[in-house]
């Protein structure tokens, strides 16, 4: 340990910094020390610089016996420390800096998202428990967690669920969309800053990122995403990600980014039902002072099946409507204020029984006729009835109209059918990624609009 020269105030100070370090958040060190230098060693005095007085201030006030303790041990048991602000150029801080608690925030969360107004239903039940799940024990139970879904489906809503619970319980968040990440990081190039975009990103508790399919194939920030998300997860913080498609539909994705995404729980996200759909109305258009009768709720959960973003837009719809005319909202309003919206916008082409049919029937392989048919072999009997499900979903046929269109079959087995692939999707990986490709055909023309 002992050199043939006593150690400089400015080594002394280095190597202080280096047991502070380890004894002080991250953010907490970045805000206050880094930017501070061993100025002198008199008469055990020791004198810290420090780049503005706030920090003076700050430093004195609550770090003081911290910065003696560790001085003590490097210098003389009697030292004692004084600041001086060594005006290298650096001006005040933000005002937020300036508040020792709590920590900068570089949290965007929209505080109309939280778990209290996501409306739990089959479709999106287990995505819903595992986001619970990574807010409440953050790093612990899944990392990282990966949600998907088609656009609209609540993917954001989850994600900032996650962000105000985890803030709430004093976890430093950053929540940021993958494209954001992408646009820091290339200003970070341009402006040599990459050292603190790092930092920036290295020093969180969890990190929250909408969209990352966006990253997918621009190669320097998959790079710089890929040293991030190993510096977080190696030390357990919670990464948490969202996307319109696995990890492994993703084409230019890095193969060992793949892998990273993979390695913690996937989940996605359905299409509601129509009962969830309804719930979501009912909740929605609880703040919005109209008063809506069910039938007009039961309108709109039929008009809009795969977007619950697009439900809402017909709801903003009716209540716009309603509050022009100064009436409550009946059937009769609800139509003509729907009509022009459900002639255009969101039916390019429009999802016919028979267009279902035709889709389910090419999905498994097999054809209309089969489906119409009596044949009772498993695959074609889970053809049959996943093409009953599906009209229930994005038609308003009635359970008989059902029936009939599928070969003559009555409504109590529409029902039977309904219910088995409700369950059967919760069980069967198959089924569900034979109901999902049943979904993108029909919807295919529609996507443009979604958004
Ligand atoms: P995505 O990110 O998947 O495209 P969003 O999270 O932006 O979808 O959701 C679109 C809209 O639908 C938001 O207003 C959101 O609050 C609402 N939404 C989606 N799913 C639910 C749900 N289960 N309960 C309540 N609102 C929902
Ligand atoms: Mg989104």
């Amino acid at each position: 340990m002992d050199s043939n020269r006593p150690r400089t105030p400015p080594e002394i100070w280095e190597i202080a910094l280096g047991e502070i370090q380890v004894q002080v958040s991250k953010t907490n060190y970045r805000t206050w020390f880094s930017k501070t230098s061993g100025l002198s060693f008199q008469e055990n005095r020791f004198t810290i610089g420090v780049p503005h007085t706030f920090a003076a201030e700050y430093l004195e006030k609550n770090q003081r016996a911290l910065i003696e303790k560790v001085l003590t041990g490097l210098t003389s048991p009697e030292v004692s420390i004084s600041f001086q602000v060594s005006g290298n150029g650096h001006g005040p801080p933000h005002a937020e800096a300036v508040l020792p608690t709590p920590p900068p925030n570089f949290t965007r969360i929209n505080p109309r998202y939280s778990f209290e107004n996501f409306i739990e239903g089959g479709n999106n039940r287990l995505a819903r428990a595992a986001a619970l799940a990574v807010s409440e024990n953050p790093g612990h139970v899944f990392n990282p967690l990966f949600i998907y879904s088609g656009s609209g489906l609540g993917k954001t809503h989850l994600l900032h669920s996650i962000g105000s619970a985890a803030t709430f319980r004093k976890v430093n968040v950053i929540c940021t969309s993958a494209e954001q990440f992408t646009n820091e990081f290339v200003a970070a190039l341009r402006e040599r800053s990459t050292e603190e975009f790092r930092n920036k990103y290295r020093s969180i508790g969890m990190l929250l990122v909408d969209d990352i399919h966006f990253i997918s194939g621009k190669e320097q920030t998959e790079e710089s995403f890929f040293h991030t998300f190993n510096a977080l997860h190696n030390t357990n913080r919670q990464i948490v990600m969202t996307s319109d498609r696995p990890p492994r539909s993703m084409p230019l994705l890095e193969e060992r980014l793949r892998t990273r995404f993979e390695g913690g729980l996937t989940v996605d996200i359905q299409p509601p039902d129509y009962e969830t759909r309804l719930a979501i109305l009912r909740s929605k258009a609880s703040g919005s002072g109209v008063n809506i009768p069910p039938e007009v709720f039961e309108m709109i959960g039929r008009g809009a099946q795969s977007n619950v973003r697009a439900l809402e837009g017909l709801l903003n719809r009716v209540v716009a409507y309603a509050r022009l005319l100064k009436v409550t909202p009946t059937v009769d309003i609800a139509a003509r204020a729907l009509d022009d919206v459900a002639s255009k916008a969101t039916r390019p082409r429009e999802i016919t029984p028979s267009f279902i049919i035709d889709t389910v029937a090419g999905c498994f392989q097999t054809t209309r006729e089969a489906l119409l048919g009596r044949e009772r072999d498993k695959e074609t009997a889970l053809a049959r009835r996943l093409a009953m499900y599906v009209m229930r979903q994005e038609t308003n046929c009635s359970l008989s109209q059902i029936g009939q269109e599928l070969g003559r079959r009555d409504a109590a087995a529409v029902t039977t059918a309904c219910k088995k692939v409700t369950a059967d999707l919760e069980e069967s990986p198959y089924l569900k990624r034979k109901y999902g490709e049943v979904r993108q055909q029909l919807h295919q023309g529609d996507s443009a609009g979604g958004r």
